[in-house]
C-alpha cells in the first residue's frame, strides 16, 4: 500500500497545550503546521491539569523567589491579555473559573511568616483578605486561620482546548495509535516522517511536543537527545453523592507548616453539573503507589483537618494516577522553566507548566525564525482528524 503524501512547513507531533499553542500560532502567523495525535486531544498531562495560571506564589513559600518563580511572574498578565482577546491569541471564549486563588491556613500565620508574606516581593503577588470580602467557606466563625488571594486565575481547560482546536481543527491529523514512526533520512536534517504505512510528511521542521510520548519518540532517533524525567502524582477527585446538595465551590491551596501547599483543591462541574473537587499538593505527591482505598482514607482525614468547620456531604471518589513529564534534571527536582532541545531541525519541547506554554511557543517561534522557517504553499487533503477527550471529571468516577 502507497502512503499518503502530505506536505507541511512545520510538523508539530502531540496534541497536549504546549503542541495546540505552537500550532495555533503558526497556523495563525501565516505558517502552515500540521499537528499529529495518536490519541485524544489533551488526554495526556493537560486534561488532568487543575488549570491554575500559576504567577509563582506557591514557589515562593519558602521564603526564596527562586528562578521559577520569577520566570512565571509574568504569565497571569499574559494569559489575561489572551482571555480579553487582547493578546496573541483570543481567547475570550475560555471560561475563567476564577480571577483569583485563595491561600488558606487552619491555624494563624507565625509573624515571621506574616512578615513574609507582607514583603514587597510577595505583598504585589497576595493580599490578605478582609473578613467583609470571604466567600462563604470561609466566613464560619470557626474559621481562625489566615486567608489570602492570590493574583492566580484558574481555567476550563476543556474550553481552553476547544478554543485552541477550533480555528485548525483541519490541520490536525489523527495518526494509529501504535503506528511506527521513521525518520528520513537517518542522520542530518530529517526531511520526511513516515508514519506506518499509511502517510509520509515532508516539512522543513519538526517539534516534538509528546509529553510522555516523548520518550519512545526519542528512542527512534539515532542522535543523543535529552533525556526525560516522570514525576508521578495521584490526584484525588471527590464530589457529593447528593446532586441537591454539591460541594461548596473552591480553588485554594491549604498551607501548613511547612512551605508546600498540604492540598490544592479546584473544582470542576461534571456532566450533571455537579461540583468535583479534584485535589492535588503534597497528597498527590505522597499518594503515589497508594491503594485507591488508603488514599481515599487519608484523604477523607486530610479534609477533615484542614477544613473542620466544613460539613461534606456524603462523598464518591476516586482517585487518579499520572506522570508529570519533563527534562531530566538532578535529583529528580522541579524544572524551572518551558524547555526546548534542537538538532538541525528536530526540536524536542517539554512546557513543565501549562502555564508557561506562551512562553515556550515564543521561544519556539524564535528557534524556528533563526531556522529561516519560510511559508510554503501546501494542499490541504483530506484525512482523518483527532477528536477531543473527555473531561477527567467524566471519566475518573466510572
Ligand atoms: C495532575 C496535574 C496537574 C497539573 N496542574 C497544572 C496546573 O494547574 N497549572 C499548570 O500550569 N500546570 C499544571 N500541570 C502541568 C501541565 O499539565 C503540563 O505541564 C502540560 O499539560 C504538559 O503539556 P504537554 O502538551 O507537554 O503534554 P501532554 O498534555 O501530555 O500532551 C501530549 C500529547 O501528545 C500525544 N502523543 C504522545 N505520543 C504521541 C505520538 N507518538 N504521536 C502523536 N501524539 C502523541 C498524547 O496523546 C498527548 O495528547 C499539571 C500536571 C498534572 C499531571
Amino acid at each position: 500500500m502507497s502512503r499518503q503524501l502530505l506536505t507541511t512547513d512545520v510538523v508539530i507531533i502531540g496534541a497536549g497545550i504546549a503542541g495546540l499553542w505552537l500550532h495555533r500560532r503558526l497556523n495563525d502567523l501565516g505558517f502552515h503546521a500540521l499537528l499529529l495525535e495518536n490519541g485524544e486531544i489533551g488526554r495526556g498531562q493537560t486534561l488532568s491539569s487543575q488549570g491554575i495560571i500559576h504567577g509563582g506564589s506557591k514557589y515562593a513559600l519558602n521564603g526564596i523567589l527562586s528562578k521559577a518563580a520569577q520566570v512565571i511572574s509574568s504569565m497571569p498578565a499574559r494569559w489575561k491579555a489572551c482571555l480579553e482577546g487582547q493578546g496573541e491569541i483570543d481567547l475570550s471564549g475560555v471560561r475563567k473559573l476564577t480571577e483569583h486563588q485563595l491561600l488558606w491556613s487552619k491555624d494563624r500565620l507565625s509573624s515571621k511568616m506574616v512578615s513574609f508574606f507582607a514583603s514587597k516581593a510577595l505583598r504585589s503577588r497576595m493580599q490578605p483578605v478582609k473578613k467583609g470580602n470571604r466567600p462563604a467557606i470561609f466566613t464560619d466563625k470557626a474559621f481562625k486561620g489566615a486567608l489570602y488571594q492570590l493574583d492566580e486565575p484558574v481555567l476550563d481547560v476543556v474550553s481552553l482546548i476547544d478554543e485552541l482546536v477550533k480555528p485548525w481543527q483541519q490541520r490536525m491529523l489523527a495518526v494509529p495509535p501504535n503506528a511506527d514512526y521513521q525518520w528520513q533520512p537517518s542522520s542530518g536534517p530529517v526531511s520526511t516522517l513516515a508514519i506506518g504505512d499509511q502517510y509520509e510528511i515532508r516539512a522543513q521542521q519538526f517539534v516534538l511536543t509528546a509529553g510522555e510520548g516523548n520518550e519512545k519518540l526519542l528512542q527512534g532517533l539515532p542522535q543523543a537527545q535529552p533525556q526525560m524525567q516522570r514525576r508521578p502524582l495521584q490526584m484525588v477527585l471527590c464530589k457529593s453523592k447528593d446532586l441537591q446538595n454539591p460541594l461548596p465551590v473552591i480553588y485554594a491551596h491549604s498551607l501548613g507548616s511547612g512551605s508546600k501547599p498540604i492540598a490544592t483543591i479546584s473544582s470542576h462541574k461534571d456532566q450533571h453539573d455537579n461540583v468535583v473537587w479534584y485535589i492535588g499538593g503534597n497528597i498527590a505527591e505522597e499518594g503515589v503507589n497508594k491503594s485507591h482505598q488508603q488514599l481515599v482514607a487519608e484523604a477523607r482525614e486530610l479534609l477533615a483537618d484542614i477544613l473542620p468547620w466544613v460539613s461534606l456531604p456524603e462523598l464518591e471518589w476516586a482517585t487518579h494516577p499520572v506522570n508529570r513529564a519533563e527534562p531530566k534534571q538532578s535529583n529528580l527536582t522541579r524544572p524551572d522553566t518551558a524547555f526546548i532541545s534542537s538538532r538541525d531541525n528536530l526540536h524536542v519541547c517539554w512546557p513543565t507548566k501549562l502555564a508557561l506554554a506562551p512562553d515556550l511557543a515564543d521561544q519556539m517561534l524564535a528557534a524556528l525564525e533563526s531556522a529561516n522557517l519560510k511559508a510554503g504553499e501546501h494542499d490541504n487533503p483530506d484525512f482523518p482528524h483527532p477528536g477531543i477527550a473527555a473531561p477527567l471529571w467524566d471519566r475518573a468516577f466510572t
